[in-house]
Formats: C-alpha cells, structure tokens, sequence
C-alpha cells in the first residue's frame, strides 16, 4: 500500500478537554506520523466552507457553530494507507457505534461532539490538507 497523507482535525470538545496528546498518542500508535500540526480558531465562514457538502443537513448549524466553539488543532497525518488507517482509528461517526479501542469509543462525547475529524477519501484529503496548510508548512 502506497503512503498517503491525511487531514485531521481535533475537535473542540477534544482540545476543551485538553485531550490533544492522548488523541495523538493513537495516531502515533497506529503507526500514523503527525508530519504537519497547528492549533487555531476556525471562523464560522471557515467553518462552512469546510464542511459545504453537509449544507443541506439539519445538523448543519448545529456542526458549524460546535466547530467555533472553541480552537480546533489541525494535523497533516502521513503514513502507509493512511486515510483508511485514520478513519478505522478515530471509529464510527457515533460514539455508541464505534468499536474498543478507536479515538472516538474512547474520548467522543455524542455523535456531534465527536473528538475528531478525519479526510474520507484521496480527494478529500487532497483538498483538506490545501484548505488548512500552505506548500511551506509541508516537508517532504
Ligand atoms: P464523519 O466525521 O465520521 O466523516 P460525517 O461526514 O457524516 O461523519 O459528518 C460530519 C460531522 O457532522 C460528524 O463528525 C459530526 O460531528 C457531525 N454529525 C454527523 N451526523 C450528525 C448528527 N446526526 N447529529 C449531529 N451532528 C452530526
Ligand atoms: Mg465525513
């Protein structure tokens, strides 16, 4: 399997409770390396175009709103099959879903404040990682 990068983020929820290493001790864990990290403060504009493909969703305002809330801490994850390998460590979008052992069984409070975002495809992580990181802010 080729080695992929992916977008992550830890969420609000997560960084309010100060849960920033323990998440990324699972990334490390997993064999995933944090090439790329940064903590900042998403506008709510920011925040849309972000999630855009879920505008039409009843949980839109509500998502957007949570991902202001607090500062987020915006991660680069690189490894071998990398984007699969995030999502199956952060678990099921639902807490009451997600299997032993995964970030989100572990740390994510509902299905909204969920601990951690994670890229779902080589698209999306292509486009992620541009949104947040500049060329410069990328080692190779
Ligand atoms: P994932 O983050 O696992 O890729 P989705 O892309 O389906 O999940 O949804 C994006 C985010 O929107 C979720 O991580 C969660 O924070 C929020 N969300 C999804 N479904 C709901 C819901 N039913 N109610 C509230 N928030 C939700
Ligand atoms: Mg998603």
């Amino acid at each position: 399997m080729a080695t992929e990068r992916t977008l992550s983020i830890i969420k609000p929820d997560a960084t309010k409770r100060n849960l920033t290493g323990k998440i990324n001790a699972k990334f490390e864990d997993a064999g995933l390396r944090i090439v790329a990290q940064k903590r900042i403060q998403l506008t709510l504009a920011q925040a849309g175009q972000f999630y855009a493909e879920h505008k039409e969703r009843p949980f839109f305002g509500e998502l957007t709103e949570f991902m202001v809330s607090e500062p987020v801490v915006v991660q680069v994850l690189e490894g071998e099959g990398a984007i699969l390998k995030n999502r199956e460590v952060m678990g099921a979008t639902n807490p009451a879903n997600a299997d032993e052992g995964t970030i989100r069984k572990e740390f994510a409070l509902s299905v909204g404040e969920n601990s951690v975002h994670g890229s779902d495809s080589p698209e999306a992580a292509a486009r992620e990682i541009a949104f947040f990181f500049s060329g410069l802010e990328l080692v190779g």
